[in-house]
């Protein structure tokens, strides 16, 4: 990097904008940065974002951050994945779980021989195979196993934690890391007359603060990439029909589930995110199906327990900006782009922001934040790369539907899907394959979970697990679900466990602070 210290403005103080500043400032050396944050206690946060991806374990191990205080000061509980309920059928409930079924034989994937099982009038349920959905149904949970040849090491696991708190805990993390907080309102961007990059932000406290390199995290609004730079957004509406949210928190009533439960409902669907102090609750809908009035009377007479609050409504657009990284800006968060929350996927993308960035910038910036295009370029490219993987899995859950029960399932058992989409459930119909790729969210597992769940089911698999005898293709599976079932029977009720690795802190405790 280069002599003088890069002058890094994070615009925005939610879980985007401590995200990266508790990442940045752990990653580069003291000398090597300034980092200045602005947020306004004025404006707030959106506050909502509890359900995470196994992914933020690794970015919480890259920055430092002790994983039992983190899930203590934020009152979290494990997710080992998410239940769908009635989304091909009224009825219907599967688990995507973080995790695999069963493993290779003979190299080829296990769910080819569990189809030709099935084939032959197995009634077995893919679902007996993926030690992480058997825990869930059980409400059991150990960390994963380091012994590669151990079932237990199948499985991965996230975190569902209280946003606010975990905004809170990043930012003591930043400030002891040198980030400099601002509580004010920008009122102005300003714009250098050569070539159009931001030069200073203004603050309502009369105060100007200029710097290298801006990192959006304004929320919804965009107001550098957008307001100021009028970069343009990809908007996936007719793919996603959902654009607006109910959310309400209520109290817990029964065990605390190791997975998030999304319901489908008659506009949309519905989230269930328990929380050691209480549960978080949504509706997701589109405005074209359902009234907001209407919206929040169901979802408050659709809670496990007593509301705490007035349902909190939400608007958005799914989408994402043009370009993420534009000129100095780069925009992470919900200044980037927004997908719903199915499949919990936000938090993933303003990580793999964070981590892209902090690995493309290295060696990259030039004297007065000159950036080089092509590194520019490149992070661009794979950011939307991102997008559109995670695009793609969200539409295969609205548009495999049977349902014909509400103008929503109509429309989107109906509609036109991406063509990158339409290739891969072609080749999972005719084969049973699952288009793989190295990066990007969402492997072969994830897939899999979605089409069985969604009743996609393969009419070939592959022929060369024909090389086995059936009986002892009834006796290899039966000895998987056996291993799951023992497996699953030594592990600890989840709440049992979270009681010892990680009991619930007062929530006025940051960062590093002890009880
Ligand atoms: C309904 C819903 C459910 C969701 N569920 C999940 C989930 O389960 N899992 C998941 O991963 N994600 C989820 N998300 C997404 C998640 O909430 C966001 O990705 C996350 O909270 C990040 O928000 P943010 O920091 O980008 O924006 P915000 O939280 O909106 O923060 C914006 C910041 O910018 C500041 N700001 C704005 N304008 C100004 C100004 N003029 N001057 C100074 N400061 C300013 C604000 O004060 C604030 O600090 C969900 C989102 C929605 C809408």
């Amino acid at each position: 990097m280069r002599q003088q210290p890069l002058k890094i403005v994070i615009v925005g103080g939610g879980t985007a904008g401590w995200m990266t500043a508790a990442a940045f400032a752990a990653v580069l050396r003291p000398e090597q940065r300034h980092i200045r944050l602005i947020e306004s206690s004025e404006i707030g946060i959106v506050g909502v974002g509890e359900a995470t991806l196994p992914h933020i374990r690794f970015f919480n191990r890259r920055i430092g951050i002790d994983e039992p205080e983190l899930m203590a000061k934020t009152q979290a509980t494990f997710k080992l994945g998410i239940e769908f309920v009635n989304w091909a059928r009224v009825g219907d409930s599967y688990i995507h779980p973080f995790g695999a079924y069963g493993s290779k034989i003979a190299g080829v994937p296990f769910h080819h021989y569990w189809l030709r099982a099935r084939g032959e009038g197995s009634d077995s349920s893919i679902e007996d195979y993926s030690l992480p959905i058997v825990a869930s149904r059980m409400n059991r949970f150990a960390l994963p196993s380091e012994d590669m040849t151990s079932v237990m090491s199948t499985f991965g696991y996230a975190f569902q934690f209280d946003a606010s708190l975990y905004a809170k805990y990043l930012r003591g993390f930043a400030e002891q890391r040198g980030v400099q907080r601002t509580d004010a309102k920008i009122v102005d961007v300003q714009l250098r007359a050569e070539d159009g990059w931001v030069e200073s932000v203004k603050l309502d406290n009369g105060e100007t603060v200029g710097g290298d390199l801006f990192i959006d995290c304004s929320g919804f609004r965009g107001l550098l990439i957008e307001q100021a730079l009028k970069t343009g957004y990809d908007e996936w509406t007719k793919w996603l029909p959902c654009d607006r949210a109910m959310a309400v928190p209520c109290e817990n009533s029964g065990p605390l589930t190791p997975y998030t439960r999304a319901t489908a409902r008659e506009a949309g669907w519905q989230w269930r995110i328990p929380l050691q102090h209480r549960m978080g609750n949504g509706y997701v809908y589109g405005s074209n199906f359902i009234s907001d009035d209407e919206a929040a009377a169901k979802l408050l007479s659709r809670l496990d327990g007593k509301p705490l609050a007035d349902p909190r409504p939400l608007r958005f657009t799914a989408g994402r900006r043009r370009k993420t990284w534009n000129r100095n800006v780069v925009a992470i968060g919900l200044a980037g782009g927004f997908l719903e929350p199915l499949e919990s996927t936000s938090i993933y993308l303003i990580q793999i922001a964070i981590t892209t960035l902090l690995d493309y910038l290295t060696g990259n910036e030039g004297t007065r934040g000159q950036f080089d295009p092509r590194i520019v370029e490149a992070y661009n490219r794979w950011i939307e790369m991102e997008y559109d993987r995670v695009r793609d899995f969200l539409i295969l859950h609205y548009h495999a539907t049977e349902r014909d029960d509400a103008e929503i399932w109509n429309y989107c058992r109906t509609m036109d899907v991406p063509d990158s989409l339409k290739h891969k459930m072609e080749l999972f119909r005719r084969r049973a394959r699952v288009v793989t790729y190295k990066d990007g969210l969402f492997l072969e597992p994830s897939w899999l979970a979605v089409y069985f769940g969604q009743r996609v089911m393969p009419t070939a698999w592959d022929p060369l697990t024909d090389a086995m005898d059936a009986a002892e293709l009834q006796r290899q599976l039966q000895t998987v679900r056996d291993q799951v079932q023992s497996s699953v029977m030594r592990m600890t009720p989840h709440e049992e466990f979270l009681a010892k690795y990680c009991p619930a802190m007062p929530t006025s405790m940051g960062a590093g602070e002890r009880a």
